[in-house]
């Protein structure tokens, strides 16, 4: 098979066909775009002016965009590896098809259980009228956003949590500023006087060690915030991330993120449970 006649995406490497990483991306950009509500023209224009090519330095253009949207092997077959998740390609159709569904489904509901503003944290309320696209309002202090699809912002949450599941290395406790505690001074002092006295017992000096560590330990860690990252790290290694199940993903998201903050352009952060925004 020659290069030429396989789907943008993939190549054909010793008679396999192979993912072309490049090019993978660029398929999950235009569906991304075309979610957040892009036209295939715009999003034509958008890679032309980014200078990312079609196949044999070709341009982008409105049909190139709609054979990338409309090719169900992208959701992987015998013959070709996966380049999406099932649910991105069919959320695409769904839209291509104008059937788009405006209530929204139970995953989503999951994490809209958890959207709040990323100004003020307010929560936020969806607003939807006929025939329009959701719009998502904080009545706390009135941050509007466009129409934004359900399955833009679920496509955004996903690919975060495919991110942290691939690399782990964000995932860190969040700075917290250490409180002087003048109690853990005072015994610090008191346990150099002692332990410079011959005379002092030795159950003493341990029970001072002890007294220091528990604070120290509390200092460091108040709000249990180590253990919590510790958690995070663990659910993350049990999950391919390639394979973007759905019930995993759900069950993930529940065990690992607290809030999901949305900006006035859509824009999505996950607070994590230990307090981590990313
Ligand atoms: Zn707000």
């Amino acid at each position: 098979m020659k290069n030429s006649t396989i789907p943008y995406g993939y190549s054909v490497q010793n008679g396999q066909t192979v993912v072309v990483a490049a090019e993978k991306d660029v398929v999950k950009r235009i569906y991304l775009d075309y979610l957040a509500g892009s036209s295939p023209n715009r999003i034509a224009t958008a890679l032309n002016s980014a200078g990312i090519a079609y196949r044999n330095a070709r341009r982008w253009n409105k049909n190139t965009v709609y054979r990338v949207l409309d090719d169900a092997r992208y959701r992987g077959t015998d013959e070709y590896p996966s380049i999406l998740c099932a649910e991105t390609w069919d959320a695409v159709a769904a839209k291509r098809n104008q059937n788009s569904c405006p209530y929204m489904d139970a995953e989503f509901l999951v994490i809209r259980k958890k959207m709040v503003c990323a100004s003020c944290g307010g929560k936020l309320t969806r607003n939807w009228e006929k025939s329009k696209i959701a719009r998502w309002e904080c009545p706390a202090c009135g941050m509007q956003t466009e129409g934004i699809e359900d399955a833009a912002i679920r496509y955004q949450v996903v690919a975060k949590l495919d991110a942290l599941c691939q690399n782990h290395d964000p995932i860190q406790c969040p700075r917290q500023s250490k409180p002087i505690d003048f109690e853990c001074i005072r015994l610090e002092r008191e346990f150099k006087r002692m332990a410079s006295d011959p005379a002092a017992k030795p159950s003493e000096l341990d029970s001072l060690i002890q007294q220091i560590t528990q604070l120290q330990y509390k200092n460091i860690d108040p709000k249990g915030c180590l253990f919590a990252t510790e958690q995070i790290r663990l659910a993350l290694d049990k999950l391919q991330p390639s394979q973007c199940k759905n019930k995993e993903l759900e069950a993930l998201f529940k065990q690992i993120v607290s809030k999901v903050l949305m900006d006035k352009n859509g824009a999505i952060q996950l607070k994590l449970k230990n307090g981590q925004i990313l």
